[in-house]
């Protein structure tokens, strides 16, 4: 059937002022991406810090404005509604950031900043918004008693559950994690991971799950798709990117997930240099700066994004 959002050509480029005599450049932080999330699924997006997966996340909901492309939801494009239909949307399109306590007042009880949502989106009576936010801590594995708690007298995990409960308030139908678990240690980590897929089961919610790390996003992400430099390079449902990575790039990063037994594993690969700076990337194939196994013409052609197996899509001229 019809996928929950479909994104097609999504850019976020915007302008750098250059030093003293130099031209003003251009930063392509997203740069061309389609993809969709099906209702329902855990869309896992894993790529390195600066490749532009966090801008990607917030465009979709305009927190930032795109450059250009289409995000259809129920029919409608996000990116052509006004502020005030946007609103509307923001209800159903929520956002979990890594630490959700670092932009609000340390002295406010977490009670407060949970009904902010409700208050915002003019939704129920003071008494009704209490009743709310005190349902939600208890959906998220909290007691009603954290209500009254200060930022600083919870754990981090506690922190991430507020910040899911916050999000999870207004009854949204899509999620956008970014690094949601990123700042939390192991333990904590498959904690909320749990929870996040027991709430995902209970409240019919789709997520899409950023993260620098695809060992985090394995075991809740239905599909993943892989981003370099603004680009998605690959995509496939978990079990195939896993069994066959197609692009180099996918390849560097399974090779460095832990295994259980590491004698069934290939050897790690290491990749050579930083991330290139989006403002002036690579010609021809973006990764052949990096990559082990670029030829001449990587140099000069871009590889097509293109499906490679059935559900299965890379941009790589050895596919
Ligand atoms: Fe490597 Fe060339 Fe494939 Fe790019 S197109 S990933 S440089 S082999
Ligand atoms: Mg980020």
């Amino acid at each position: 059937g019809e996928p929950l959002l479909r994104v097609e050509g999504l850019k976020k480029h915007y302008n750098v002022a250059g030093q003293a005599g130099f031209r003003r450049s251009v930063v392509k932080a997203v740069d061309g991406v389609s993809f969709e999330l099906r209702e329902g699924e855990t869309y896992g997006l894993v790529g390195e810090s600066g490749c532009g997966k966090s801008t990607l996340g917030k465009s979709l909901l305009r927190l930032t404005e795109p450059s250009a492309g289409q995000a259809f939801y129920k029919g409608a494009d996000l990116f052509k509604q006004s502020r005030q239909a946007m609103q509307k949307y923001r209800r159903e399109l929520q956002m979990v950031f890594q630490d959700p306590f670092s932009s609000l007042n340390p002295r406010r009880i977490v009670g407060l900043a949970l009904e902010e949502p409700l208050a915002i989106h003019g939704i129920g009576s003071a008494k009704e918004r209490t009743h709310r936010a005190m349902e939600i801590l208890r959906t998220v594995g909290l007691q009603m008693e954290h209500y009254y708690r200060l930022p600083h007298e919870l754990s981090g995990g506690q922190r991430q559950r507020i910040g899911l409960a916050r999000a999870l308030i207004l009854n949204p139908r899509i999620v956008i994690c970014d690094e949601p678990v990123s700042a939390l240690d192991v333990i904590i980590q498959s904690q909320v991971i749990n929870l996040m897929q027991k709430l995902q089961r209970e409240l019919k919610l789709t997520y899409l799950f950023i993260a620098h790390d695809i060992a985090v996003v394995r075991h809740i992400s239905d599909r993943i798709g892989i981003m370099y430099l603004g680009k998605l390079v690959e995509e496939a449902d978990t079990d195939s990117l896993f069994a066959n990575p197609r692009h180099p790039y996918t390849q560097v990063l399974l090779s460095a997930v832990p295994v259980p037994d590491p004698t069934a594993k290939p050897e790690r690969i290491v990749l050579e240099g930083d991330l290139p700076s989006p403002i002036d990337p690579p010609s021809g194939c973006a990764f052949h700066t990096r990559c082990p196994f670029a030829m001449d013409r990587c140099r000069t052609e871009t590889p097509l994004y293109r499906e490679v197996a059935p559900g299965h899509s890379a941009a790589c001229h050895l596919t």
